[in-house]
């Protein structure tokens, strides 16, 4: 599949399909005994898209192979375990500290607004394209999910005019933020990825702060090397999107050089040092090495 300016879809196709991956692989890390997440709502908004083979994951219905495969669902559900972790903390440690306003950009099927205690008072706004907006709202009501927080929902595509959509929904610049950028970077082009962090930058009163992860280099094409050999074992399954071919090559800026030259204090940590740090390990299979060079990122605005 190729990706073009205005593409657009719904958490069946494309980019929005990948929500439902990593959605699919929160239910699995949720379910683990030794769990560090707790996502409740992850399995039954998974079922409620509806693609076949995560449906399945979900459910227990699928026993992975010891393959392409069953090694990429491992992965995935390891990584998704400690990264969601990492920024259920950033919002938990952004609110103690007094930021009441948070916005999820990319929020896909995250479920944050309606499982963390947020404090009282808190807006959190959920950036994503219409179509995506719209089926988790529908999915969580028949859920009979409430917010846990004030949730406003700005549907629009983060390549528009995003900031001007959010100030329309009560966003209020004078006050602090937290923002989350996660699973999003290498869906974008390079430059989009500047003025991503431009407009977050332009939006965020001092002491806001943002969370994302970065990978240095190519990362939208070593993402696509290193994801071919799974995407084509999963369309074996029948889940028929090669996911590999849906990120944007290209070197981009380094987000912590980025950040800290547009007046940001950052502060990053190693993937193999986060993972240590919620009791997992990094695994060693060669293919997952060229992923592991990714750091987590948090800063605030000085
Ligand atoms: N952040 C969520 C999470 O971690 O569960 C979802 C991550 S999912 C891998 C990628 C998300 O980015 C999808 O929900 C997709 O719709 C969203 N996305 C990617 N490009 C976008 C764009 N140009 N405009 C709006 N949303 C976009």
């Amino acid at each position: 599949m190729t990706r073009t300016d205005s593409d657009s879809w719904d958490l069946a196709s494309s980019v929005g399909a990948t929500a439902t991956m990593v959605a699919a692989a929160r239910a699995l890390a949720s379910a683990e005994p030794d769990a560090i997440i707790d996502d409740p709502y992850a399995a039954g908004l998974v079922r409620e898209v509806g693609i076949d083979f995560f449906t399945r994951l979900v459910d227990g219905d699928f026993t992975a192979p010891d393959d392409a495969t069953g090694q990429g669902i491992r992965l995935m559900t390891d990584v998704m375990a400690v990264r969601t972790r990492f920024f259920d903390d950033f919002f938990l440690d952004a609110g103690r500290a007094g930021v009441h306003q948070v916005v999820i950009l990319a929020s896909g099927l995250d479920a944050r607004a309606y499982r963390l205690g947020w404090p009282a008072g808190t807006v959190v706004y959920e950036i994503d394209q219409p179509q995506v907006i719209a089926a988790k709202a529908a999915a969580m009501a028949k859920l009979g999910a409430s917010p846990t927080a004030e949730l406003r929902t700005v549907a629009v595509d983060l390549r528009e005019d995003w900031p001007n959509a959010l100030r329309d929904t009560g966003f209020d610049v004078g006050a602090p933020s937290a923002w989350s950028v996660e699973g999003l970077l290498m869906y974008l082009p390079p430059e989009a990825q500047d003025r991503l962090f431009d407009n977050i930058t332009a939006l965020s009163a001092p002491g806001s702060r943002i969370a994302t992860e970065f990978h240095s280099g190519d990362f939208g094409a070593t993402l696509a090397a290193r994801t071919e050999n799974i995407a084509k074992a999963w369309q074996g399954e029948g889940f028929d999107l090669d996911f590999s071919t849906l990120f944007y090559p290209g070197e981009r800026n380094h987000v912590v050089e980025y950040l800290g030259e547009r007046g940001w204090q950052v502060h990053s940590r190693n993937r193999l040092d986060v993972f240590a740090g919620y009791g997992r390990t990094w695994p060693i299979d060669h293919d997952a090495v060229p992923l592991q060079d990714s750091v987590a990122v948090t800063a605030i605005r000085i």
